[in-house]
């Protein structure tokens, strides 16, 4: 029979899914974590969601990688590698190998490549997921030991084009307030993000501002969502319309005199030639575009730019559109010529998806910027190439669908990445598959056999998140401590020491070091930083920055003097409108969108490995209207083929009144009906993201063989 075991010991950390940073303690005993608890942190007092309590037991499934694998001469790369390699049983196509063996195939194929190509025939991925530690290490590795900038992680995916813009903007790409902030505003704008399924925690200060403060709330989004129930305005926008209705606002301010003279005046620049450029999008104009009332827009416009303290909070919603980067510009053009920014209650917040997406960005997993955005074409470079001690490229790298694309031509043959996993996350995955397979050589360094690592050559067994010790930048710009609760099993081995071990084997003058001494070299190259020490880490379990200088305390608020761009002032940017790269038509006449769900996270490499979250929601489906389903004749529950003009997939039709009718929605964490095998690859011309959020589709009734 079992033992109910008592925990033997408890560890204080942060949860390992997404941007609101909640912290937790591991209950632990027989180097296994038996239970989670809530703590006390500044960003969830308390508060866990359903993933952070009970996503935990992924980190002892029986498919966990605990010896190093090296593919097997007798099975040749396919670009189906990722649907026929079976990750309980990988080794059909690879081969136990020592880590001697392993870590000199690893580092013998990117130095081939490099000494015969240049490093610009490698590229490295790193994710969001790892600590700033590991971030930092593994863009220094691509950049001195590589030789290129072709280092990239999936905020390209996620908050590229917010950054873009957010950087042109107000010279930062970090939010201007805190989630909490929402406490202290009289009202919130929640635009292209679904808070209560993807940042649980942070939804839950939203209401209890509606419930308790009095706060008005409106949300935008073509789905419905947990928040209208909280919502004074709660707008049913049509999907990829975003900038037809805040320009629409933006008119209404700049018209009826709603622009803060004053603050404009001091803090912004570029205000007339704005104020002309949106003139033409009338209310009236805009409202037959995004199937919003013109009273309504300009209700709305009204109530933002008139309360004593509004924010805005976005999702992917607002990003993942060809005209993603305009999207945010509206946002941003919104605050500023309102002045909502910078004091108590108001601000910029783009939430961030991932634990660590914010400070994977600030420790310079970006091609184009070394850490804190320092432009690899710029001053900054004397600077790096002093502290890391060789000549560095001048040449900004490229991002994550460029390099897939420059793997698919054969001018990047090398790649390796650590816990990313493009093979599920990118768009028309069918040809980045395709392209993965084609790569002369792939490292990938992660817990289980991923559908990327289907594709490799070497698979180097990382840790989990409760198996190491780093720090992660939440949504907030908090900096926290996660703790090492467990140990790595079998043969698996901590990411920091692996990146070091690539290093050192690609010619670095690298040494093993602690987590503490890497965030040591990083404070020092990191004015966002200053002041931020890791003892201090230790002792308060979190630190915001960026620090007052004068009294040594984070700032939750920010840019209320001035903003970081060389005049101090913020910038308004005039947007087009820019219609969707593939709209519905005779085909394809349905519009299919795709997200997450409150029970997983982003692949589902681990949530769906957690045992709780994947009885609550274990298999693929579509979500549409049930009027639609009616009208298409399709049975409820059964079997459909959704098709794009790049693939289909079967799964189960689950009739869903929030989806608009003409819609689909499909969740991308599921392996066995992959939805990015759907997806569009047509880039924001800025920020370089995909849109994910729109594509023309059709869903039929199977016909079965
Ligand atoms: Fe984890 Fe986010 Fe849930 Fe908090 S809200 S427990 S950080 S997934």
């Amino acid at each position: 029979g079992t033992v109910a075991l008592k925990p033997a010991k408890k560890v204080d950390s942060t949860c390992p899914y997404c941007g609101v940073g909640c912290q937790l303690t591991f209950n632990v005993a027989d180097d296994q974590i038996l239970s989670v608890d809530g703590k006390a942190g500044p960003a969830n007092l308390n508060r866990l969601c359903v993933k952070g309590r009970f996503g935990f037991d992924y980190a002892r499934h029986p498919e966990r990688l605990t010896q190093p694998l090296v593919r097997r001469d007798d099975a040749p790369k396919r670009a189906d590698d990722a649907d026929r390699i079976d990750p309980a049983n990988p080794l059909t196509h690879f081969r136990i190998a020592s880590w001697e063996e392993a870590l000199e195939r690893a580092a013998g194929g990117l130095r081939t490549i490099r000494d015969r190509d240049g490093g610009g025939a490698l590229a490295g991925f790193g994710s969001a997921k790892g600590s700033n530690e590991e971030a930092y290490l593994f863009q220094k590795l691509v950049r001195t030991g590589f030789g290129t900038n072709n280092v990239d992680h999936c905020t390209r995916l996620c908050h590229a084009s917010s950054v873009a813009a957010l950087i042109e903007g107000i010279g930062s790409g970090a939010v201007t307030a805190p989630v909490q902030a929402v406490l202290d505003a009289e009202v919130a704008l929640v635009i292209g993000a679904n808070p209560a399924v993807n940042h649980p925690v942070a939804a839950t200060f939203i209401k209890q501002a509606v419930r308790q403060r009095g706060l008005k709330l409106i949300v935008a989004d073509p789905r419905g969502q947990a928040l209208d129930r909280f919502a004074s305005h709660s707008l049913r926008i049509k999907g990829g319309s975003d900038v037809a209705l805040l320009s629409g606002m933006l008119c209404t301010i700049v018209e009826e005199g709603l622009v803060d003279e004053d603050y404009v005046r001091q803090h912004v620049d570029g205000h007339e030639a704005f104020a002309e450029s949106v003139r033409q999008f009338t209310p009236e104009a805009m409202a037959p575009l995004c199937g919003i009332p013109a009273e309504t827009i300009r209700e709305v416009a009204r109530l933002f730019a008139k309360s004593r303290a509004s924010i805005v909070f976005w999702g992917m919603g607002i990003s993942q559109h060809v005209h993603g980067t305009d999207n945010s510009r509206c946002l941003i053009a919104l605050c500023l010529l309102t002045g909502q920014v910078g004091r108590a209650g108001t601000g910029l917040h783009p939430l961030r998806g991932q634990n660590n997406v914010q400070g994977a960005s600030d420790a310079g997993l970006i091609p184009m910027v070394f850490p804190d955005y320092q432009r690899v074409d710029g001053g900054a470079r004397a600077l790096f190439e002093e502290a890391w001690g060789q000549s560095l490229d001048a040449t900004p790298g490229l991002t994550v669908v460029e390099i897939m694309h420059a793997m698919e031509e054969g001018r990047i043959k090398g790649l390796y990445v650590m816990g990313e996993n493009p093979a599920m996350s990118d768009p028309d995955l069918a040809h980045a598959r395709a392209a993965l397979a084609k790569l002369e050589h792939l490292v990938v360094q992660d817990i289980f056999l991923t559908e990327t690592a289907a594709y490799a050559d070497v698979v180097l067994p990382a840790s989990a998140f409760p198996e190491k010790t780093g720090t992660f930048t939440n949504t907030d710009r908090r900096i926290q401590l996660g703790r090492q609760a467990i140990d790595p099993p079998g043969e698996a081995r901590q990411d920091l020491w692996l990146v070091e071990e690539l290093a050192i084997r690609l010619g670095l003058p690298w040494q093993h070091r602690t987590p503490a001494a890497v965030f040591g070299e990083m404070a020092g190259l990191m004015p966002s930083l200053a002041g931020i020490n890791w003892d201090r880490l230790e002792r308060d379990g979190s630190v915001t920055y960026p620090l007052d200088p004068l009294t040594g305390e984070g700032q939750a608020v920010i840019f209320g003097d001035a903003f970081p761009t060389p005049s101090g002032r913020g910038r308004v940017v005039p947007v087009s409108l820019v219609p969707p790269d593939e709209p519905p038509d005779g085909e394809y006449p349905l519009l299919l969108t795709t997200g997450r769900v409150l029970e997983h996270w982003h692949t589902g490499a681990m949530t769906r490995r957690a045992g709780a979250l994947d009885a609550l929601e274990p298999e693929p489906f579509v979500a549409l209207s049930p009027k639609e389903l009616d009208r298409l004749g399709l049975p409820r529950g059964g079997m459909v083929e959704v098709s794009t003009r790049r693939g289909s997939i079967r799964l189960q039709a689950r009739p869903d009144r929030d989806v608009a009718p003409g819609n689909l929605f499909i969740p991308f964490c599921f392996r066995e009906a992959a939805a990015n095998l759907l997806t569009n690859p047509a880039l924001d011309p800025y920020g370089k993201i995909p849109e994910f959020k729109l594509c023309a589709a059709r869903v039929s009734v199977p016909v079965e063989a």
